[in-house]
């Protein structure tokens, strides 16, 4: 990896914005840290990437990314641990998947140093902002977007990439209630539902307000195809428990490879779950929730780790699910985040130090 962090010319802030925060009361991504990393893709080459304070940014009404819709993220997360070391969870995998995306939306790839050394210098200098109360974190926002001009229907010529950072609180879902889509689709054969496009989130509003008006929390996606297959929650991956088998549906070109739900199927299998990654059926769903055999359901992402679902609702009959003691959700988030917040050891190498 090249060695470009003592390059990364940094501008601090003139003055901090921390003292105006309540660590307390965090609302989701809606407070922003002193600075971000910013790097422009040029001339056919990415430059080298500079650290600002946190800021507007200015761009042409022409920019395609307002046309054309070129844009990609990723999220993550900074966790502080009782010694005040800072730990990142299986950060290249979002480096590598930053690249998936920005090759499917034909956007310039990064090399993984800019990310890697860029994301790193930017924690070191903002580490204050990383929150220490229990659950806290600081949620990590890399993306790129189309920032050349001109309404020729065609890939940019200027691209930014950006990581902006805001300290989010312990995040719970509440009581979910998801209806199982019948209709609509979120991704389809051949199309972009594996990349973190921010036009896959566009898509998937509308209906998701229609679920909402009728009372639900979130939408259950389905395959394109059939609408027989359940796929992702939300935008988290999913997983359905049935007697004792934890099962989610196999990546393909229409679900995120989520890393959540990589890491969920390896902590599982090794605490001697039965995991099968295979396609799930709705009509298996709805027959486990009539007899009795289906004991969980939850959604997988960075934000919430893990998201009971309470309650599913399919071709206007609502399915309960039972309230368990000692759920696979509850002990496989407990081990995900002692491993997280270096509470525990990492046999599986998942942790990085900043
Ligand atoms: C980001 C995302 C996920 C979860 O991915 P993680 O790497 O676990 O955060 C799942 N599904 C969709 C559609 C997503 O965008």
């Amino acid at each position: 990896m090249e060695n470009i962090i003592n390059n990364i010319p940094v501008t601090k802030c003139e003055k901090s914005k921390i003292s105006d925060v309540d660590f307390n009361n965090l609302a989701f991504g809606s407070v922003f840290s002193d600075h971000m990393l910013v790097c422009d893709y040029k001339n056919g080459a990415w430059e080298t990437p500079t650290i600002v304070p946190y800021q507007p940014i200015t761009l042409d009404p022409s920019a395609k990314i307002f046309h054309y819709g070129q844009s990609i993220f990723e999220g993550m997360k900074a966790y502080k641990d009782t010694n005040e070391d800072v730990w990142l969870f299986r950060p290249m995998d979002n480096c590598k998947r930053l690249n998936i995306s920005a090759k499917r939306l034909a956007i310039p790839e990064l090399p993984e140093a800019y990310f890697m050394e860029g994301l790193k210098a930017l924690l070191k200098l903002d580490s204050n902002w990383i929150p220490t109360n229990s659950g806290g974190s600081l949620y990590i926002r890399p993306f790129i977007f189309a920032s050349g001009n001109g309404f020729h229907a065609s890939p940019a010529n200027a691209y930014k990439f950006i990581i902006a950072t805001a300290p989010s609180g312990a995040y719970f879902s509440g009581k979910v209630k998801v209806a199982i889509e019948e209709k609509y689709s979120r991704s389809a054969n051949g199309g972009v539902g594996y990349a973190k496009a921010g036009g896959n989130y566009a898509g998937q509003f509308y209906p998701t307000q229609l679920a909402i008006q009728k009372g639900y929390n979130q939408v259950i996606w389905t395959d394109d195809n059939t609408h027989e297959y359940i796929e992702e929650a939300g935008a988290m991956n999913i997983f359905v428990r049935i007697n004792d088998t934890l099962m989610t549906a196999p990546t393909s070109d229409r679900i995120l490879d989520g890393i959540t739900r990589k890491s969920i199927i390896e902590i599982a299998k090794a605490e001697g779950i039965n995991v099968e990654v295979k396609k799930i059926s709705v009509n298996e769903v709805v027959e486990a929730a009539k007899n009795g055999s289906l004991k969980e359901m939850f959604g997988s992402g960075t934000a919430a780790v893990v998201s009971p679902i309470a309650a599913f609702g399919y071709k206007g009959t609502d399915y309960d699910l039972p309230e368990l003691e000692n759920s696979y959700a509850s002990l496989l988030k407990k081990r995900i985040t002692d491993i997280q917040y270096n509470r525990t050891d990492d046999p599986f190498g998942w942790r990085v130090k900043v």
